[in-house]
């Protein structure tokens, strides 16, 4: 292939892919097996490896790259990023329409859109193709988050459309994070450890705060295009239109929306999503009205908050009356007592509510909750609902006063609350709550990937204190673990085979597994890195920590603390003697390839251009996709072309796919 064939192939593939992105990410209408796919985009790449000075940002393959962010840089909105008025009155919407018909006289339509719980984003079109970026920030001047941004599939680094009018648009949109990567995302995060997001808003909002891309990529996060904030072209009059334009054009466009002629149109669609909206993998909090005609926005104007041509409408919070029979606490794995109200169950928004979150002490104190009260439970974007109040009115005479228990319900331990903090604390490291949680989370596959060390074994083998510490599980037989119940000969040998296994793991995946609060599995990657051996982790002092970006005062506290308990040290002394790894490892290869130069031409037939490039650089080689007199070895696959010709006529030493491989078997056992 010559340079020429070549970007004319790029260009191909480069609009076939995006038009299957389009229909996969954002029609929701796939219309070829993930595999083509995967190979038009692994065709793509492998042109582009070989002629990299084709390699444009608007490529797909160019979706998540760079280094992560030192910080984000501040940019000037051109049109200010305005929030709407909101409410949750139907009268301030009348209110509204009367104030449009009365400065307008002429007749109004109104565009109405599902408002979307997320964050919002403007972007920034040029020629077509996706420039910045941004924050709404406070209006005036946003973060620039282009790189977070395109790692959202469903964006279009490159319209599908030669529209002139369309090429050099801003549109603005609403980042979210659909129901099921919340669920997904927060399921991980309590594996880690880590803080969990409160709602799908805040973990939208979170993951677009990250500076890495690479890691924005994973969170799933989604976009629905809502507004163009000016008009694009005379031929645009309607903005309504514009989106559907904008939706032929590639964009995922807000779904559902509708132009309404009158208030009880609006009225009547307000209602019909009331309910409905339970049913969408999004959530949304109400809808939103704007007026449709973009000359007629103008003469509306604004206000020095708003627009005068738009307000959303809410949905008043989904709420229901229970009666609460008692309170439980439950202790987690790092000693936090939480109080739980048990609820008659009642029907809230869909499912069936029998608990709900109390928070801590305080909060029932401050709400005055009592035992048999009724209380407003409310489910916002929120998973597990939350008691919002007491309905004082239906009080009997009944209710009691909850007193929080001052002992550890599971190990009897006195609770312990910190000068400041909100919540009582059990701080018996041998109290079985916290061992079994610390057990769990030590075998889970986050960390040490213990196959059969499940809740109902460990629950069994702590109450019976034959496992008091992390260490026990390395003590154990399959004679002692065959005795248990449900237990067979075979499964315990099975268990302790994955035991044994489990002292190969990584220095990373064990310091993950001790459970240190706060450190999660990123972190101790952070800190393996930094430090190389748990030694020098136990010893480190906060001025250490904070050279170390991504490590701030509160992990560095964490770990400080961990080691100045006497029974942890002695805990790691004891899985150090058991064969655990406590000291990074660079899984460093022989470089037999040092300083060679690689260049491969041609189809291979054994693994991908990619994957040859990747075991060069393994073993300190440099595959660079121009032939020169310095190119130390071609490697020829099927049909290769000019750059075959080039070598010979060079002289340099040209070698099959095979020999290639069997240069690395040599190299990897010489
Ligand atoms: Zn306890």
């Amino acid at each position: 292939m010559n340079k020429r064939e070549a970007k004319k192939q790029i260009d191909r593939l480069r609009k076939e892919i995006n038009t299957h992105n389009y229909h996969y990410h954002v029609l929701n209408q796939p219309f070829i097996k993930d595999y083509e796919y995967d190979k038009l985009y692994k065709k793509l790449q492998d042109i582009e490896n070989q002629y990299p000075d084709f390699i444009t940002p608007d490529s797909p393959t160019q979706r998540i790259g760079g280094q992560p962010l030192a910080g984000f840089k501040t940019i000037e909105h051109s049109v200010r990023m305005l929030s709407l008025d909101n409410t949750y009155s139907e009268e301030e919407v009348r209110d509204f329409d009367k104030r449009v018909r009365k400065q307008l006289v002429k007749r109004v339509v109104y565009e109405v859109t599902l408002k979307v719980d997320g964050v919002a984003v403007t972007l920034h079109y040029r020629n077509g193709v996706f420039e910045l970026g941004a924050t709404r920030g406070d209006g005036v001047h946003g973060d620039d988050i282009t790189l977070n941004l395109r790692t959202i599939k469903s964006l279009p680094l490159r319209m599908l459309t030669d529209d002139q009018e369309l090429a050099n648009i801003e549109v603005r949109g609403e980042v979210f994070l659909p129901k099921k990567a919340f669920v997904a995302l927060n399921r991980q995060r309590e594996e880690q450890s880590m803080p969990l997001f409160a709602n799908l808003r805040n973990a939208a909002a979170g993951s677009l705060k990250l500076l890495d891309a690479r890691e924005v990529a994973h969170r799933g996060l989604d976009i629905f295009v809502h507004t163009v904030p000016r008009q694009p072209g005379p031929s645009y009059h309607s903005h309504y239109d514009t989106l559907l334009r904008l939706g032929a054009s590639g964009f995922k466009i807000i779904p559902h929306i509708k132009q309404c002629q009158h208030l009880d149109e609006v009225f009547d669609y307000i209602n019909e999503w009331r309910n409905a909206r339970e049913t969408l993998e999004y959530e949304v909090d109400g809808l939103v009205i704007k007026v449709d005609d973009f000359k007629q926005r103008e003469r509306l104007g604004y206000t020095i908050k708003s627009p005068r041509w738009a307000i959303a409408y809410k949905y008043p919070a989904r709420q229901a009356i229970t009666q609460l029979q008692n309170i439980s606490v439950q202790v987690g794995r790092t000693g936090r007592v939480t109080p739980v109200a048990n609820l008659n169950p009642v029907s809230l928004s869909g499912t069936t509510v029998s608990h709900a979150t109390l928070h801590n002490d305080d909060e029932i104190r401050r709400k005055d909750i009592r035992l048999n009260d009724y209380v407003i439970i409310e489910k916002g974007g929120e998973i597990i609902p939350k008691v919002v109040g007491v309905v004082k009115e239906r009080r009997t005479g009944k209710e009691r006063k909850f007193i929080f228990p001052k002992t550890c319900p599971v190990c009897g331990e006195k609770l312990v609350r910190l000068p400041e903090k909100a919540d009582w604390r059990c701080v018996n490291s041998s109290c079985s709550a916290q061992i079994r949680g610390a057990i769990l989370h030590f075998a889970s596959r986050q960390a040490m990937d213990i196959e059969g060390l499940g809740y109902v074994l460990v629950n069994n083998l702590v109450d019976l204190g034959i496992v008091k510490s992390l260490d026990d599980i390395y003590r154990l037989t399959a004679a002692t673990l065959a005795e248990r119940e449900r237990m067979g000969n075979k499964s315990a040998e099975n268990l302790i085979a994955s035991i044994e296994k489990s002292k190969a793991k990584p220095f990373k995946k064990v310091l993950h597994g001790l459970g240190i609060p706060n450190i999660g599995i990123n972190a101790s990657h952070l800190l393996v890195e930094a430090f190389g051996s748990i030694d020098r982790v136990s010893k480190a002092k906060h001025e250490d920590f904070s050279e170390i970006p991504g490590i701030g005062e509160i992990i560095a506290q964490s770990i400080i603390d961990y080691f100045k308990n006497k029974k942890n040290r002695q805990l790691i002394k004891n899985l150090k003697q058991m064969g655990l790894c406590f000291v990074h490892k660079k899984s460093k290869a022989k470089q037999f390839l040092a300083g060679k130069t690689f260049v491969f031409t041609g189809e291979l037939a054994n693994m991908i251009r990619a994957d040859a490039q990747a075991q060069v650089r393994k073993y300190g080689g440099h595959p660079i996709s121009a032939v020169s007199k310095q190119t130390d070895f071609v490697v020829c696959g099927a049909n290769s072309g000019s750059k075959y010709d080039k070598a010979k006529k060079l002289g340099l030493s040209i070698i099959s796919e095979k020999e290639f491989l069997d240069m690395l078997e040599k190299g990897e056992k010489g």
